[in-house]
């Protein structure tokens, strides 16, 4: 798929991640912020030798040249957010089972480990950005990107789940308190199927 790209609707109802993420919340994060990228991307890319690429080709070629940074910018959050809401699910979170939940053994020790390190990158990014578990070679692994980086351009990186951690994903909730947000998805909302499809 190549521009113009769409906004994808959400994979939930906006009050389904409620008191967790409420409607509101979602209705300005999905409905304003991911629809403004997707609505930048496709100006800029009216323009662009990339506008028969996929999503995933622009990121790619995009990232670290500084003639295409705002394509970058743009590209990057529109794949991010569709990453971002399929990270989530109603009902979800708490302690996975099955091969991811090997996995977290196997790489963090215990459950408590891995959740505290997850929070911990969602906390101590500093300013915009995103936390993410990844698979690198048969380890899980944390790590945290600024802005609209993600593991899309890192060689070995597989992206599993991710949290977005700009204020726009919390600040209505959560106001200052980006730490009871992270804990809260981690608890709460993380799609662990989602997870284990990214596995592969
Ligand atoms: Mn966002």
């Amino acid at each position: 798929m190549s521009a113009p790209f769409q906004l994808k609707p959400l994979p939930f109802a906006e009050d389904a991640l409620s008191p967790v993420i409420n409607a509101q919340t979602l209705g300005f994060h999905h409905g304003k912020h991911h629809a403004t990228y997707v609505n930048t991307l496709n100006k800029l890319l009216e323009n662009d030798p990339l506008k028969d690429s996929s999503l995933e080709e622009i990121v790619k070629a995009a990232h670290g040249k500084p003639e295409k940074q705002a394509l970058f910018n743009n590209a990057g959050q529109v794949w991010n957010h569709d990453f971002y809401w399929n990270s989530l699910r109603p009902n979800g979170g708490g302690k996975p089972t099955g091969k991811i939940g090997d996995l977290i053994k196997d790489s963090f020790g215990d459950y408590d480990k891995f959740k505290s390190e997850f929070a911990n990158a969602a906390v101590t990014q500093f300013g915009s950005g995103w936390a993410w578990l990844c698979a690198e070679g048969n380890k899980l692994t944390i790590r945290k990107t600024p802005n609209a980086e993600s593991p899309l351009h890192m060689p070995g990186v597989k992206a599993l789940l991710t949290i977005d951690v700009w204020e726009h994903a919390y600040y209505l909730d959560y106001q200052n308190r980006r730490v009871d947000y992270a804990n809260a998805v981690i608890d709460k909302l993380l799609n662990w199927e989602f997870a284990e499809k990214n596995l592969g």
